[in-house]
């Protein structure tokens, strides 16, 4: 970790050990919810994206796998079905409701220069579980895709990231530069009591990282990681093109609820080695950069540093008090004693519930299995 960062960190952690003592440790689950790229992970359910794009709710009393739809007799296909509509996204929940973006269908528009652009759309749906209604809640010129980029629900205002990239199409009429994603992205909310809409912050700038890289013009992506001690982590990555190689770089940044401050990259960002921000909850923060894990923890003052070759595979990291679990491993963060158990080949944690470990194959979740801490442990 460098310089900056790792005092940046250290700030983070002194302020939130002046901050922790004073405030009541409620559980605020129910009123934080956070949906990534593939998942939604709740208290005790697991709301995913499946292999074949469909979006299901693991239930983890019952261990009941379902498609996130409660029509009768529905098969899923129809367009007037909810799950079929999110398309394989997940949503962000609160209690009998669930909130999700849908971009516009495609409309072409030709611009000054005779070129035609795609006109970009996007809404705010609100879904009553209980009734099987969509309400639309918001409209903005811009792509939300909340699959790509994440979205939160905290006390009841949706944070959702804008991309404001450029698409064109071809003389046919079909679009070109899918992967030229580098537009300017930013950080809203919309609250649900007021119905206001705010921008809050810039979160990726291409023609501000474009003077460091000059080349940098496709790719540019900012999604959202999690929250931490009243932090909304991102991790923001882009790929510039250069001779003779292609440079990708990774780093995280946040934005603080506290003050609502945000904090982007250093102003030297060639020095910055790629780091991502791997795992986040209320009480904990896995950052892997190199190979190497650093593990914050509320509370704990001094960050766990474990080095091994599986955190490769970042996106598996679930920690939870003081364990670690990735692909096949189990860490004791106090110890930094490592466990492979049997149980765990192929496999990761997905969940702790109650006493019991959810666990499901890694990549694309399947073959959810609920186990017992004796099982997991031995
Ligand atoms: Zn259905």
């Amino acid at each position: 970790m460098n310089l900056t960062r790792k005092i940046s960190f250290i700030l983070c952690i002194s302020s939130l050990m002046l901050s922790g003592c004073t405030e009541t440790e409620q559980h605020q689950s129910y009123e934080t919810s956070y949906a990534g790229m593939f998942y939604n992970r709740a208290e005790a359910f697991y709301c995913y994206k499946t292999a074949n794009n469909l979006t299901h709710r693991l239930d983890f009393e019952t261990m009941k796998d379902a498609a996130l739809c409660n029509k009768p007799n529905c098969n899923h296909t129809a367009t007037d079905c909810f799950m079929k509509r999110l398309n394989g996204q997940v949503p962000v929940f609160d209690g009998e409701h669930g909130y999700y973006f849908l971009d516009d269908a495609p409309k072409y528009q030709p611009d000054e220069s005779g070129k035609t652009k795609v006109v970009l759309g996007s809404s705010l749906y609100m879904h009553d579980f209980s009734q099987e209604t969509d309400t639309k809640l918001l409209h903005v010129d811009a792509s939300v895709s909340n699959n790509c980029y994440g979205l939160l629900l905290k006390d009841h205002n949706i944070y959702y990231i804008e991309n404001l990239y450029s698409r064109e199409t071809d003389e046919n009429g079909v679009e070109t530069g899918f992967g030229n994603t580098g537009g300017p992205m930013s950080l809203h909310v919309y609250s649900l009591e007021t119905q206001e809409d705010t921008k809050l912050c810039e979160l990726y700038n291409p023609a501000e990282i474009g003077r460091i890289y000059p080349t940098v013009y496709y790719s540019g992506e900012v999604y959202m990681a999690g929250v931490y001690d009243n932090k909304l982590y991102f991790n923001v990555s882009f790929i510039s093109e250069t001779q003779p190689e292609l440079v990708s770089k990774i780093y995280p940044t946040y934005y603080d609820f506290t003050d609502g401050s945000y904090h982007g990259q250093p102003d030297n960002i060639s020095d910055f080695e790629n780091s991502v921000v791997a795992f986040v909850s209320e009480d904990c923060l896995a950052e892997c950069r190199n190979g190497e894990t650093t593990v914050y923890r509320k509370g704990n003052e001094i960050p766990v540093e474990l080095t091994n070759e599986c955190f490769n595979d970042y996106s598996e990291i679930y920690v939870i008090n003081d364990t670690l679990f990735c692909t096949g491993k189990v860490f004791d963060l106090n110890t930094k004693e490592v466990r492979e158990p049997a149980v765990l080949k192929d496999k990761s944690v997905v969940a702790k519930y109650g006493d019991s470990y959810i666990i499901s194959d890694i990549g694309m979740r399947e073959n959810f299995e609920k186990i017992s801490a004796e099982q997991l442990l031995k």
